[in-house]
């Protein structure tokens, strides 16, 4: 059986925190690009989407301000999640809404407003029961600096969306695969060139071990070519088109595993979606 009749593999290699590095065996390009795509822009997450600025004494016009404000990315509990996301899938964006106030006067001295100064006052539209858990994911993210008599006051509403409407919703800051690199060693180079391909290299793929060039970190290689072009018949650099290395890093709204899951569970509604329409269009 040759590989492309083997069913996709799935490997998670690495987890820890936010960060995620799985490999996919098996699969075509098309197939992990349409996985980072889901995950960047098909996520819903929550973010604030109205700002209220009651007062605004800081060198920030008020654009300036709520822009920064609806930056601060917010940390969901999973029941909370789960609430919210059902909220959002029925249509009911702008009717499930979670409120925060912001207040700050700068009397003494200068003073920073931080993500830590936003007050979380109630969640709306939830159903009853759902004990909801929404803060900022670091209390020390700066919005602006007041100076001595400057003040803010607004009220700030978090609501659902995804990546694809704009990027205050997406909850990775890192989407990435690579191809396997397949690096190796065609011939033994002589003299000083073994020493001068381990240098040039930016990843350090290589090393000398008794005095012979070898590949000592081959999934590092980011396909620069940077050797093959400068020691031509020396070095090859190729790549499984079908073997894919994947990192995705969160921001910390919800658990990294479950953007991906969610990522997934939202890829395949659209398949079975486009596979139910084709097959109408077929039979019409
Ligand atoms: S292609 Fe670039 S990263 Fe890969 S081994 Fe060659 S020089 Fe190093």
């Amino acid at each position: 059986m040759d590989d492309e009749e083997k069913g996709p593999e799935v490997t998670i290699r690495k987890i820890e925190n936010n960060y995620i590095e799985f490999e996919l065996v098996n699969v075509t390009p098309a197939f992990a690009n349409s996985v980072r795509r889901a995950i960047l822009s098909e996520v819903p997450t929550l973010a604030f989407d109205e700002v209220i600025i009651s007062e605004n004494g800081s060198v920030l016009f008020d654009e300036v301000l709520a822009h920064r404000i609806s930056l601060i990315p917010l940390r969901v509990g999973e029941e909370t999640y789960e609430a919210l996301r059902e909220c959002y899938e029925e249509g009911k964006r702008d009717e499930c809404t979670v409120l925060f106030t912001l207040e700050v006067e700068a009397n003494e001295r200068p003073v920073t407003v931080l993500s830590g100064h936003l007050r979380y006052v109630g969640g709306y539209g939830l159903p009853e029961g759902v004990e909801l858990e929404v803060e900022p994911v670091s209390d020390i993210i700066p919005i602006v600096k007041l100076g001595r008599g400057q003040k803010i006051v607004l009220e700030a509403i978090a609501k659902m969306g995804t990546g694809k409407e704009h990027a205050k919703w997406q909850p990775v800051s890192i989407a990435a695969y690579k191809y396997r690199p397949k690096v190796s060693v065609l011939k033994q180079p002589e003299g000083d060139m073994a020493e001068n391909i381990a240098t040039i290299c930016p990843k350090k793929v290589f090393e000398i071990r008794e005095n012979r060039l070898v590949v000592s970190r081959e999934e590092e290689c980011s396909l620069c070519k940077e050797c093959v072009e400068k020691f031509p018949g020396i070095i090859s650099v190729g790549w499984e088109t079908s073997h894919i290395l994947f990192r995705v890093e969160g921001l910390g709204v919800i658990p990294v595993e479950k953007i991906i899951d969610v990522a997934l569970e939202t890829l395949g509604k659209r398949l079975t979606k486009f596979l139910s329409v084709l097959e109408e269009t077929i039979h019409q």
